[in-house]
């Protein structure tokens, strides 16, 4: 059975190891923080209990979970045939994470990032063999969703890219090809100028977040709207890659207000925490931020 690292246990991490796993791979699950790999393991456990109990598992939730192991540390790297990394969106963080990663995988192992803005070139210049990095940008939450961008840095060799490629398909997602590395890749930069428009209206007081969220649902056919979905995602994840963005020279790409860092500053990170530009009930019900019952969420 073939091995696979993911490095960062936190929303995006435990959800790609949560598909390898139902994929069939045996899957080590990395983090530094044992509470943020206690907290994984039992969402991926709530996450194949639901899709067990929908009929959407070919195997019981408990034998998948089975091919989990949490893990603390990355002795596991020698024996992976794939390793992801989905630490913190942090590019001397991730640099780090590489120089280790290729010092202690085998070098035909491929290396993959999850970044969500870093060029994968510059990820892979703290390593030896640059032919073997790539992206696999996944999208949250990733038991969920179908789309996985598969980027090729500069020095990524054509059999590692097209490898990733077969490999997002045994998972049963569907990959995008990105054959040029730039910054936010293709679709984090379109939904970056969408959501820096809808930051700044609401920060200017326009409209509101659920508004504009029924408005892209009714009106463009989204499934979601860009507030829905950064709740999902950690308004503390966006904070980050909005630093990255600005790092690389794509503030075009960011908000002019400052409104989502003065709501990490306040503890509104997300869904993950009950509350961001929603409200969520325990049982993870959202509720408009402004309604009646505040009190009661
Ligand atoms: P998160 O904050 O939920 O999780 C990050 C995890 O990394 C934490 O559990 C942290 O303890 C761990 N970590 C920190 N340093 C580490 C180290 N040295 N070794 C191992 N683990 C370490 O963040 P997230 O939302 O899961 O994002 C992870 C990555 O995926 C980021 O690069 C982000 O930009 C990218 N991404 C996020 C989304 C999203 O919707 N949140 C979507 C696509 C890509």
């Amino acid at each position: 059975m073939e091995n696979v690292l993911v490095v960062g246990a936190g929303f995006m991490g435990l959800g790609i190891g949560q598909v390898c796993a139902q994929a069939g791979y045996q899957v080590h699950l990395m983090d530094i923080k044992s509470a943020a790999l206690d907290r994984a393991m039992s969402e991926i456990k709530w996450s194949l209990d639901k899709l067990g109990s929908k009929g959407l598992l070919k195997e019981s939730p408990q034998k998948i979970l089975e091919r989990i192991t949490p893990e603390h540390d990355m002795s596991s790297a020698a024996k992976a045939s794939w390793v992801i990394e989905a630490a913190l969106e942090i590019e001397d963080l991730k640099k780090q994470i590489f120089q280790d990663l290729d010092r202690l995988t085998s070098p035909e192992t491929p290396l993959a990032t999850n970044t969500s803005t870093i060029p994968i070139t510059r990820l892979a210049q703290a390593t030896q063999h640059p032919e073997r990095i790539l992206g696999l940008h996944f999208f949250g939450p990733v038991p969920l969703m179908g789309l996985v961008e598969v980027v090729k840095g500069q020095k990524t060799s054509t059999a590692v890219f097209e490898r990733g490629v077969a490999f997002v398909k045994s998972l049963g997602k569907t990959p995008v090809r990105v054959q040029k590395d730039i910054p936010g890749f293709v679709m984090n930069r379109i939904f970056s100028a969408a959501f820096r428009e809808a930051v700044d209206l609401v920060a200017e007081g326009i409209t509101t977040p659920e508004d504009v969220d029924i408005g892209m649902r009714l009106g463009y056919g989204w499934n979601a709207g860009p507030f829905e979905i950064a709740d999902n995602s950690g308004l503390d994840t966006s904070v980050l890659i909005g630093q990255t963005l600005k790092a690389l020279g794509e503030e075009n790409l960011m908000p002019r207000s400052d409104l989502i860092e003065r709501m990490v500053k306040d503890g509104r990170l997300g869904r993950k925490v009950g509350k961001g530009f929603y409200r969520y009930t325990p049982d993870g019900k959202r509720l408009p931020w402004e309604s009646k019952d505040k009190n009661n969420a």
